[in-house]
Parts: structure tokens; sequence; C-alpha cells
């Protein structure tokens, strides 16, 4: 998303789109004239000259007008209200893309004393096979179990604070305490915890980097010594019969607990800064300058070029401002998984051949961008939309089509789009990750 701008002609890059007016205009005429021409090839014989062969081409994809057809059957007026766009499409959506759209508040919420958890997965969102999500709350002193699992962890803190574990292979462990905003990544196989903390715990946002993940299937410390030979575990930890006899013989996964004492006492009592990470496995997101900032929006991007350990994800939190949109773009390297934080937006996704999906997204939702496939986010509400883009890739990386149009020979652009060196010259030249 860095400006990479190398034209020499020094313009200002035009930041107000085409007038609504004028391309209403436009695809009125356009429209118009297809119907005029429509009901004459009906009514007389066809005319001794044809239009000219470019105009017939341009003749058969030029949307068609759609009258509205009447829904007689049942609806379910509340999604139909909350997805226009499904059900009411635009006239560019084409065939099937596959699922681009679901939500934390349509999974089954998993509620344990002390917190909740719900997921959604390659099951759910089948076609996010790289990714998948988990929304998690814990209340005031309440962990998650300490654990490992086959995926990696890359989180982000949405609400509230929490103090996260993970122990390196080298004995050292890193201890910190995270607030909203903040990222955590824990490498696939390394043992860790979280535990809310005060004044009212956390929620945060898990992704994992296997979209077949499920939260279910974590390798708990609680389980393990369930199936365990006591006299194995008394011999392995040097413990009484009596001790190991105590141990829980049900899974704790999420569990109520005492508020900890402070950072700096529990880095004390794990041996002081001997004992500590070299490596830190946190980052704050939010403290972080933005890679793009427009009168339109920002956009944050942290990858492994910024936060090292974070060697399997990438993201980037997009602030789009009412009225703007997350330009036209695409992603070389992986496909997007998308949560949405807070406003509203429309987006489509267009993937080969010829296929075209229009969604609507709100908060709690999750959004899926396939491959390569070109997209983008409009706000369609009156306050700040604000979502994350994440990527199973060790770097952001995007293509803008703004960008590509204005760094080849004006020529080449306008026999691909038949416009003018002049309107050629209002496309915006830079990349601009959010536009007004
Ligand atoms: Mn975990
Ligand atoms: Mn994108």
């Amino acid at each position: 998303m860095q400006n990479n701008d190398d034209s020499k002609d020094g313009e200002k890059p035009l930041t107000a789109p085409l007038s609504r007016r004028s391309f209403v205009a436009a695809g009125s005429a356009g429209l118009a004239t297809v119907a005029l021409r429509g009901i004459a090839s009906a009514q007389t014989p066809a005319p001794a000259s044809d239009p000219p062969p470019a105009e017939k081409a341009a003749e058969t994809v030029i949307p068609q007008y759609r009258p509205p057809v009447s829904d007689p059957g049942p609806i379910n007026a509340t999604l139909l209200k909350m997805n226009p766009s499904a059900n009411n499409p635009p006239p560019t959506d084409h065939g099937d893309t596959g699922p681009i759209w679901y939500s934390f508040n349509l999974s089954h919420r998993r509620e344990q004393p002390g917190g909740w958890t719900h997921q959604v997965t390659e099951r759910s969102l089948p076609t996010s096979t790289d990714i998948a999500g988990v929304d998690m709350r814990l209340n005031t002193g309440a962990y998650r179990e300490l654990h490992w699992h086959t995926a990696a962890e890359w989180s982000f803190m949405l609400y509230g604070n929490a103090r996260i574990s993970v122990l390196n292979p080298d004995g050292t462990v890193f201890l910190k305490d995270v607030s909203r905003g903040d990222l955590w990544y824990f490498p696939a196989g390394y043992p860790h915890s979280i535990q809310g903390l005060e004044p009212d715990g956390c929620e945060f946002l898990l992704i994992f980097d296997q979209g077949e993940f499920s939260e279910e299937d974590t390798f708990l410390l609680s389980d393990w010594v369930r199936h365990t030979p006591p006299d194995v575990l008394a011999k392995n930890m040097n413990l009484s019969p009596a001790s190991v006899a105590k141990f829980p013989n049900h899974d704790l996964y999420i569990f109520p607990g005492k508020v900890p004492p402070s950072l700096a006492t529990d880095k004390e009592s794990v041996g002081g800064p001997a004992a500590l990470s070299p490596t830190s496995f946190s980052f704050n997101m939010m403290g972080m300058k933005p890679a793009f900032s427009g009168p339109g929006g920002s956009a944050i991007v942290v990858d492994s070029r910024s936060f090292p350990v974070s060697k399997t994800v990438a993201s980037a939190l997009v602030t789009v401002h009412p009225g703007a949109m997350r330009e036209l773009h695409w992603h070389p390297n992986a496909s997007e998984w998308q949560f949405y934080i807070s406003g509203q937006a429309r987006m489509t996704v267009f993937i080969t051949p010829s296929q075209a999906r229009t969604m609507d997204y709100h908060e709690g939702d999750v959004g899926f961008v396939p491959l390569m496939a070109g997209h983008y986010i409009e706000n369609t509400g009156n306050t700040d939309l604000v979502y994350l883009e994440i990527f199973r890739a060790p770097e952001f990386i995007d293509f803008s089509l703004n960008n590509w149009l204005r760094h080849l020979p004006p020529e080449m652009v306008s026999a691909h789009l038949n416009i003018s060196a002049d309107a050629i010259r209002r496309i915006p030249s830079q990349k601009n990750a959010v536009l007004i």
C-alpha cells in the first residue's frame, strides 16, 4: 500500500469521483439506445446499415435493466433488509463465486463458566481453506486454559485487557499485558495461555492459519493429564500419588480464576529477566503509523516486516470514512479473510470466468475474498467503517487497478477502455488504499 507513484507529470491525483449525475446520464443514454434498438428490430426489418462492430460488441455487455419481479412467497424480511445486495443484486453480478459472507452471530456460542467462544471456520465458510477465526470473551480473572495446537495463532484485541503467556523452546517465557488494538502471534505448537484482567476481562479475535481448524480441537493441559496413567505422571513430575489425584478430571478450557498480581511480580516469579523471552510475541497495531492515510480513510499494515514473529499472518486495519471506499484491488499472494469491527459495507468480489457477487457487511460479520479475486469495499453507512483484512502470508501485498492503469502507455489503456487520454489522466495515479 506504499505510494509507488513514479509518474513524472506532477499532476495532482484527482480524488473526487466522477459525479453520480454524469455516470447516471451516460448509463441512461446507453440503456435508452439499447432499448430503442430492441423496439426497432422487433417492429421493422433490420436497417440496411448495421451499427459498427465496436458498438455491437458494447451492446452485448451492457448490463440490461431488469424490472423488479414480485416475490409473493415467504421471505425472511430481517435477512433481506440486512443484505439488500444479495436479494436485489446489481445487474453486474453473475454466476457463483462461492460464499463470501458469514457471521459470528450465526455461529454456535460455547458458553463456559468465565467466558464464551464462537468460531467461523471452513465448516461454515467453505471457501476459506487458509484461515479460521474465533471470537472469544474472558471475564476478569478467567483463563483460556494452558494449551497448544497445530495451527499458528494470531489475535487482535477487540475489548478490555488480558495477560498472555507463551513459552519458547529454549525455556524462556513471554509474559505481557495487552489491550484494545494490540496483536499477538503464537507459532504452531508453542504452549500459551490468555487471562482476562480488570476491570471487565477481554474479548479478542483469534485467527488460525488453517481453514479447518477448530477451537474444540486443541491440546489442553487438563486433557493430557487425564489421559496419562497416574503413576507415570507422579514419576514424570516427581509428585506424590496424592498430588496427582488432585488433578482435574474434566477439561477446563475456559474457567474462572483470580486476578493475577502485577505483571512485574509475575515476571519476577518466573525467574526474572534471565527467564524472559528475548522475542516479542505481541504488537501494538493501533499505535502504528498508517501505511496509507488520506481524506477517505487509512490503513495500518502489520506483517512479518514490522512484527517479525508473525511469519504466516499479514494484516491491515482499514478505516473508511462515510462516502469513501477501499479502492478496486487484488492480492497476488493469499485469499483475504475479513472481520468487520464497526460500521457497514458493501463488497463485490470478481473471479474468473465472469463471476461476481455483491454482499453487505455489518459488525461481527466475516467477509471472504478468494486468492487473486478483484474487489472493493464501500462504506454504505453514516459512520466510519473499520475492518480487518487478514492473509495467510508473510507479507501484505496488493495491486491497485488505478495504479496499474496509470503506469501504462495511455494509448494502451485507451485501446482497452475506449476512453481519451484526458479521461485517463483523471484516474488517480497513486495507490490510494481508501478513495473518497
Ligand atoms: Mn490458542
Ligand atoms: Mn483486499
